[in-house]
């Protein structure tokens, strides 16, 4: 049986391990193909599909584009992506910009406020990653503003309070549009995550979305309870729409999902790539 992971993410997001380690890893647990599928980024991709070549392990070249959802989050994967072809990443720069620009922003709203704290005392509590609210909420801590970590959110960080800055997010289909641009194939991750109340609620979305070109739904995933794992698929195959799966694996930053490791593993074979596969050469023939 070729097993596989359609979701995995690197150093090039928010995972631990560089996407050469990644697909050694995937190696070692004798997965027959990985995705990876970093957050609203690309660069991981051309690493591990050299790295791939040395595991013996098929590495699919994919994303994980966040897109906007009030209410929820939305997130939609991209399998099969042309990452040479330079459209998507142009787009996918708008996205890096906008976070790069963010935490400014609220610092000077903060600032505004009489509260004066630094991006560089920020990025200084952060310890040099990826600098986001958490830390801007610690460096309030330490300054003396807030109690703790919560009321500076209460305060001045969750939406709706003085500092809060929205993040940029791309319209459901333009993330899956950019996925297409690049001769992807767009499938909506975790579909739990939208927080939608009912199952007509996700089929009336579902169908939405494949109007404007989504081609699948992450029905296999670590927190799907069995009726979620079981509606996702009734609703795949009503709507004819791809099925995916994988582990969400971040490494050391989500330390309880093992690379290529769901309850129902047994559904993550080959066959799902094979099917993304034969979809791909019908509607791009390539
Ligand atoms: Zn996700
Ligand atoms: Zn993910």
């Amino acid at each position: 049986m070729k097993l596989i992971d359609l979701h995995v993410h690197s150093t090039a997001s928010d995972g631990s391990y560089r996407p050469g380690e990644v697909v050694r890893l995937a190696g070692e647990a004798n997965l027959a193909a990985i995705a990876l599928t970093d957050h609203d980024t690309i660069d991981g991709l051309p690493e591990a599909i050299r790295a791939g070549g040395e595991a013996g392990v098929e590495v699919i070249p994919g994303v994980e584009i966040s897109a906007r959802f009030p209410g929820g989050s939305m997130h939609i994967l991209g399998y099969f992506i042309d990452y040479t072809n330079g459209l998507l990443d142009e787009r996918l720069a708008v996205l890096k910009a906008a976070r790069a620009e963010r935490n400014p922003r609220i610092i000077a709203k903060l600032n505004a406020l009489g509260i004066k704290i630094t991006m560089e005392q920020v990025v200084r509590v952060s310890g040099g990653g990826q600098v986001g609210r958490p830390h801007i909420a610690r460096a309030l801590m330490e300054a003396g503003y807030v109690r703790d970590l919560q009321e500076a959110f209460d305060l001045y960080l969750r939406n709706g309070a003085p500092g809060h800055v929205a993040k940029f997010r791309f319209p459901p289909e333009e993330a899956i549009a950019m996925i297409r641009e690049a001769k992807g194939i767009p499938v909506l991750s975790h579909p739990f995550t939208l927080g939608l109340g009912s199952a007509f609620a996700l089929k009336n979305l579902l169908q939405d979305l494949k109007r404007v070109g989504l081609a699948g739904i992450e029905v296999y995933y670590g927190e799907h309870a069995p009726e979620q794992q079981a509606l996702y698929l009734k609703l795949a195959r009503e709507l004819n729409l791809l099925i995916t799966g994988g582990s969400d694996f971040h490494g050391m930053n989500k330390p309880e999902v093992t690379l290529g490791r769901i309850p129902c593993q047994r559904n993550l074979t080959y066959h799902l790539v094979e099917a993304l596969k034969e979809w791909r050469r019908q509607e791009y023939g390539s």
